[in-house]
């Protein structure tokens, strides 16, 4: 079985001592793609760095964006270098960006317009859009329902809203305007029952899997660094949440992640 980890943070600081043999682990639990994603401009040339690295065995992709913990650092020069850097080819998608109403690091009033402007550059410069959401999903959906009043011709997503973390209602409402939603460790979780009702009411054509690697780790490894081989973990709880065989649920991720990050202009 083939893995494809749509959410990792493998440039970051605790990945610095070990990064190859994380990798390497990684390989060996199936996971044979992994999606780089950079939190802000600071972490651009990491991302793209890794990108370029050879890895035996795993291919690498990454999302260039503006974490909204960072909301104030944007500036118009700072929408146009993104803008220029999405062109490399290695850029698959634009995030993460997003709405973060939990930990009040920047007030609503400069959360929203960034979103928005970021949003409105993913969709200018046709590339999905890798979106955080916590504790704000009626700004949110109201801004992509504006933005994107329509689903992705062909099929396809117009991005993924990442850890989704929202209701059954919220989940069957993306996953209808053409967003994919990222499942990871807390979907392994006891007490979880909430969302993984809200995982079944989507259903598998939508899901993706993902680690947040060094955050978020399944229920064998609370508390510790969160690492890529945790997929199939968390692939199994889905897949018993779901009701599917493990088999199907890890091809139906597959290939959502593909089409999810292989959007080429004009789809
Ligand atoms: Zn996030
Ligand atoms: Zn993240």
């Amino acid at each position: 079985m083939e893995y494809f980890d749509t959410h990792a943070h493998l440039a970051d600081e605790r990945f610095s001592s070990d990064r190859a043999e994380v990798v390497r682990r990684a390989r060996e639990a199936g996971v044979t793609r992994i999606a780089e994603i950079a939190d802000g401009p600071a972490e651009w040339d990491l991302a793209l760095k890794l990108c370029r690295q050879p890895h035996d065995g795993v291919t690498f992709a990454c999302a260039l964006g503006l974490h909204p913990y960072h909301a104030a650092d944007f500036s118009t020069e700072l929408l146009d270098d993104l803008k220029s850097h999405a062109k490399l080819p290695e850029v698959v998608a634009v995030g993460e960006i997003g709405l973060d109403y939990a930990k009040g690091s920047a007030p609503r009033e400069i959360q929203l317009p960034v979103f928005e402007r970021l949003l409105d550059a993913a969709r200018a410069i046709e590339k999905p859009a890798v979106i955080h959401c916590r504790e704000a999903f009626p700004d949110a959906l109201a801004a992509l329902r504006n933005l994107y009043p329509s689903r992705p011709e062909r099929g396809g997503f117009w991005g993924v809203v990442h850890c989704f973390t929202g209701n059954a209602d919220q989940a069957v409402e993306l996953a209808g305007l053409g967003f994919a939603l990222g499942v990871d460790g807390p979907v392994t979780y006891p007490k979880n029952e909430g969302l993984r009702a809200a995982l079944k009411a989507a259903g598998p054509s939508v899901l993706v899997l993902e680690t947040d690697s060094p955050f978020l780790p399944p229920q064998s490894s609370r508390g510790q660094r969160n690492e890529p081989r945790a997929i199939p973990e968390i692939a199994a709880r889905l897949a018993e949440t779901l009701g599917l065989p493990l088999e199907e649920l890890a091809r139906a991720a597959m290939d959502n992640a593909i089409a999810l990050f292989s959007r080429r202009p004009g789809i």
